[in-house]
């Protein structure tokens, strides 16, 4: 019965749990460093990252046996480059995300950072390697200086507020009649989804990680958060390894190289402009379809009518 008390057994169950569900992982690993469960290899080494180039190899997975949801996947996220992926509902998009922070690891095929296989390097080093900003950012009780710190628990109050203003959230966090120090969760302030995604961009500043794994929102934000959004999301992809499951347009154009899924297969790779000029290609069609702003490709694209 005392087992049952001991915090750190507690932990460990916690720790089972969010394992099993891989959206309250992210949610927890996006602000934590939580020693993983998942042993790692025996003779795991630390991952050193130096440019912070990105390499997939064939990589093979599934979440169930003999169902694979990636069919042999190979590119490359060059170093400090934007790399979006965009691609139909359930093609594997936010699977890359998932094992490249491995919560999962691969049937084959090999994920490496800089040339280090991640299979072969501590979770914790690789965690910490990584910012993660997911579609619908997490925040908990605490203040907001809190949850922008849970970035990194180190860093100083003049980072954490200089990260915010990098994110454009400063300006808001200061008209609070508490500034940084203004309750956030259950019982505190309620923010916009614009805001939210600031504060969680700034978190994700102060972490001052190489590589940034970005799940754009889908949610429609007004004409100003929307550009402050924006603002906030080249500022932290500056520099950084970025791979993103992009829905904005602008975030689709401007990328480096846009990888094009479907069905667990990368079926076309290159900038807007390539892609973009063949008008065979399924990224054409994409994009052809899209008027404004979002580039959502959440339905499945019908085949055009026999001419
Ligand atoms: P996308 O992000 O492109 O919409 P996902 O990577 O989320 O696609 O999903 C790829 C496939 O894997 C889909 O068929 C989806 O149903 C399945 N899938 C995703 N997550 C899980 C999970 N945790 N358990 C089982 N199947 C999953
Ligand atoms: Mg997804």
């Amino acid at each position: 019965l005392l087992l049952a008390y001991d915090p750190a057994r507690r932990l460990a169950r916690v720790q089972v749990n969010l394992e099993r569900s891989l959206v309250n992982a992210r949610m927890i690993y996006e602000i934590l460093d939580v020693e993983p469960l998942q042993r790692d290899a025996p003779n795991a080494v630390e991952l050193t990252v130096g440019a912070g180039d990105i390499r997939f190899d064939e990589v093979v997975f599934g979440y169930a046996p003999g169902q694979p949801v990636l069919n042999g996947i190979s590119f490359t996220a060059a170093a400090g480059k934007t790399t979006a992926i965009v691609g139909t509902s359930g093609a594997g998009k936010s699977t890359i995300i998932a094992l490249m922070q491995r919560f999962y690891d691969v049937w084959a095929g090999t994920i490496s950072v800089d040339g280090q296989d991640i299979a072969q390097v501590t979770k914790q080093s690789l965690r910490r390697s990584i910012a993660y900003v997911s579609q619908q950012p997490y925040l908990f009780e605490g203040t907001i200086r809190d949850n922008i710190r849970y970035g990194r628990p180190d860093a100083t109050d003049a980072e954490v507020e200089e990260a915010a203003r990098l994110a454009q959230a400063d300006d808001f966090v200061r008209a609070l009649p508490r500034g940084y120090e203004t309750p956030v969760g259950e019982n505190g302030m309620t923010f916009s989804g614009g805001q939210r995604q600031r504060l969680s961009i700034a978190r994700a500043i102060v972490r001052q990680a190489p590589i940034l794994l970005l799940d754009e929102a889908t949610s429609a934000l007004d004409n100003e958060s929307e550009a402050k959004v924006q603002k906030a999301l080249e500022t932290v992809m500056e520099g950084r390894t970025t791979i993103v499951i992009a829905h904005r347009l602008s975030t689709v154009v401007n990328a480096d190289r846009i990888l094009v899924m479907e069905a667990g297969h990368l079926i076309e790779e290159g900038t807007h402009e390539e892609l973009l000029a063949d008008p065979h290609g399924v990224y054409h069609r994409f994009y052809q379809m899209q008027s404004r702003a979002n580039f959502d490709i959440v339905r499945d694209i019908p085949e055009p009518a026999p001419a």
